[in-house]
């Protein structure tokens, strides 16, 4: 058994896959590694890049899991902790924005530190735009109020984890997966060590706006029913409104000559608590939703087939 595997989702990384191996040979010299290079889908030439990398390094244990089409890193890296074998495992993204030097470093946390599990890198300095910086500490403050479970700022899934940390992720399969929740999820004790994102060789992030906020929303929903809740502080609040509203217009009728008046009143009023139940009925079909997902216990990935798995496995080294 390797002492170490390391987990490599890639999507369209076609540019990188090579640079990105050359810089693991040059930092792991005496290490015995695995490394599990994920395909999820790549629409480039990132599989032939695998293949290329695994016929000219026959000395290295090289698996590669070809995914039947894009299922998100996610799903990536869910497959290559069920794939992985050593008592250690990274992961680690192959655009070369994280040094694999950093794996060896929080190596030494964990051979040091026994009390410690997994350690979880973050970014000290974030170099991007203000105002997404600012969204991101919203987001944090918040999830961190209404979850039971703690959400690390900045920690990213550059993670290296202790093998009872990824047998206790892999005995959650549910189909929506929040890696930085089922980090926090699991418990055990977390090192968070600061690290400096390399700018992307090749190719562009995954990312933008409109995904950064779906993916904050996939969180909340994954990891509390709070949103559900708000629905119920608000149906409170309106009910003793109406109370004191209804009293007060009583009043008025005995003691005051009232002429018929408030038609923009009750258009405002009808208009707000239309537009309330809908968002609170969205809401609810978004936990129906996902239950019902959840329900059909589909796979989370779909492997179209395995690289190189049969000879490092015949070779008795898993
Ligand atoms: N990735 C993946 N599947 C996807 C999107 C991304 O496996 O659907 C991989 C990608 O190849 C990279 C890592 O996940 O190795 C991080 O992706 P990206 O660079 O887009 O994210 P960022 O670094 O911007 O957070
Ligand atoms: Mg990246």
């Amino acid at each position: 058994m390797e002492n170490l595997s390391i987990i490599i989702p890639c999507y369209n990384e076609e540019k990188n896959i090579e640079l990105f191996f050359e810089k693991c040979l040059e930092t792991f010299k005496k290490e015995k590694i695995e490394y599990i290079f994920i395909n999820d889908g790549s629409k480039d030439q990132t599989l032939n890049k695998i293949e290329k990398l695994i016929k000219n390094n026959k000395k290295e244990n090289i698996i590669c899991l070809n995914f039947s089409r894009n299922f998100g890193k996610e799903a990536a890296i869910y497959a290559g902790l069920k794939e992985s074998s050593s008592n250690y495992v990274a992961i680690i993204d192959a655009d070369m924005q994280q040094n694999p030097q950093y794996i060896l470093q929080m190596k030494d946390v964990l051979d040091q530190n026994k009390e410690y599990d997994a350690v979880a890198c973050y970014q000290a300095k974030r170099k991007e735009n203000k105002f997404l910086s600012f969204c991101k500490s919203c987001f944090y403050k918040l999830i961190n109020k209404i979850c039971d479970t703690r959400f690390e700022k900045n920690a990213s899934d550059f993670r290296l984890l202790k093998r009872n940390v990824v047998n206790a992720i892999l005995d959650m399969p549910e189909y929506y997966r929040f890696s930085k929740g089922l980090f926090s999820f699991v418990g055990f004790n977390t090192y968070y060590m600061p690290y400096e994102v390399e700018k992307r060789m090749y190719g562009k992030s995954s990312w933008n706006l409109t995904s950064l906020v779906k993916y904050a929303f996939d969180g909340i929903i994954s990891f509390s029913v709070f949103p559900l809740k708000i629905s119920t502080f608000i149906g409170i609040i309106s009910f003793i409104a109406a109370f004191v509203y209804m009293a007060i217009i009583v009043i008025q009728w005995f003691f005051i000559d009232v002429t018929v008046s408030g038609y923009a009143t009750i258009v405002c009023l009808i208009l707000l608590f239309g537009g309330l139940q809908m968002i609170f009925l969205g809401i609810l079909g978004e936990y129906i939703g996902r239950t019902y997902i959840e329900a059909k216990n589909r796979p989370v990935y779909i492997i179209k087939d395995k690289l190189n798995y049969d000879n490092v496995k015949e070779n008795g080294e898993r």
